[in-house]
């Protein structure tokens, strides 16, 4: 029998599934299996070809990219040499020059 998650508005356990959604029969919320089970996966960060990145792997910047706040253009092709993952998974930290600095990982190639 598949585990049915309990009802995420009110915690309570009579939740059934009744063929598309889960439906807690105590507060009537329904709620999307799909969703449940991505909250519940940790998103996985991953640069430009999909790999997934951990903290202190070395990457390569793929674009030329503004720095928000400053002049500053991290080149195309800069190496960076420690990354540290963030919150967001879309999102590391770094060092570049000495500054601390916030890279998307679109823009990165392990
Ligand atoms: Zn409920």
């Amino acid at each position: 029998m598949n585990e049915i998650p309990n009802c995420p508005s009110c915690k309570g356990e009579n939740t059934y599934f009744d063929g598309s959604l889960y439906v807690c029969p105590d507060c009537a919320h329904e709620f999307n299996p799909e969703s449940v089970t991505a909250d519940a996966t940790p998103d996985v960060p991953r640069d430009s070809n999909g790999a997934e990145l951990a903290d202190g792997d070395a990457v390569t910047v793929i674009k030329d990219l503004k720095v928000k706040g400053s002049s500053m253009v991290i080149k195309r092709g800069t190496k960076v040499k420690s990354i540290r993952l963030t919150e967001n998974a879309e999102e590391v930290d770094c060092k570049i020059d000495g500054s601390s600095i916030v890279l998307k990982t679109c823009f990165l190639k392990k």
